[in-house]
């Protein structure tokens, strides 16, 4: 059976060559302008996006693409914003769990059109995606990259960890606030996965300051609690 896998391959290779932005939108950005409500499979927009697509209007346009080695005919539901092109499925997946599903997103009752979140599951295929030679190259995403880390570290899976962020808004444990730190190769990090470093066992995800934050004071309540009370004096004397 033909998956979505090649669909998006081929998307990309077309959005590649309109030389349009292939950086995915964060969870931020997408749940900011677009509501996904499971249980029904419905996107709202939640603001005006254009002068003609008004918040409270349902997202997305239906595009049929036909499969060359099946000759099937499918229709699927897109939602452009921000110059990306994203299929529904997906959206709904990252609506959902907080985080862009690391396979292709299969319609388990085989209805194209059924977006509810009961009706989605991940494909047990690899990742596959064209390269721009035009062949098909088994990629080793970034997420099945975490996937194997926090099963390795964390005894976690990916869904786990995005049930997690959904719970926590995308949110960090401690500052309230969005992860806004840059690896190395100018990404923002991802949240990482706070654990007691005594038992072992998983608190909560954490930005990358306050993450460091609680290492630097190796986990001492007293030594943070005195921080902040040395904080708080030094600023009400001002
Ligand atoms: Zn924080």
């Amino acid at each position: 059976m033909l998956t979505s896998n090649k669909l998006l391959g081929t998307l990309r290779m077309s959005l590649k060559g309109d030389n349009m932005k292939l950086q995915e939108l964060s969870y931020n950005e997408v749940s900011e302008a677009i509501a996904y409500d499971p249980e029904t499979g419905v996107f709202i927009w939640k603001m005006d996006v254009s002068r003609n697509i008004k918040k409270g209007t349902a997202a997305g346009t239906i595009k049929s693409t036909r499969h060359r080695s099946t000759g099937q005919t499918k229709s699927y539901l897109y939602i452009r914003y921000k110059d990306r092109e994203m299929v529904a499925s997906r959206v709904a997946w990252m609506l959902h769990y907080g985080v862009w599903p690391d396979k292709s997103v299969m319609f388990e009752d085989g209805d194209t059109a059924n977006l509810k979140i009961s009706n989605l599951r991940l494909s047990n295929s690899t990742t596959r995606t064209i390269g721009p030679d035009g062949r098909v190259i088994n990629r080793t995403t970034r997420e099945k990259q975490r996937h194997y880390s926090l099963k390795r570290y964390y005894g976690m899976s990916l869904n786990d960890y995005a049930e997690m962020y959904r719970v926590q808004d995308g949110k960090c444990g401690i500052c309230k606030l969005p992860e806004t730190d840059k690896d190395r190769h100018g990404n923002v990090r991802v949240l990482a996965v706070d654990h007691c470093h005594k038992t072992g066992s998983v608190r909560e995800l954490l930005c990358y300051s306050c993450n460091s934050m609680l290492g630097q004071a190796k986990d001492n309540e007293k030594v943070l609690l005195a921080g902040a009370d040395y904080i708080r004096r030094h600023s009400a004397s001002k």
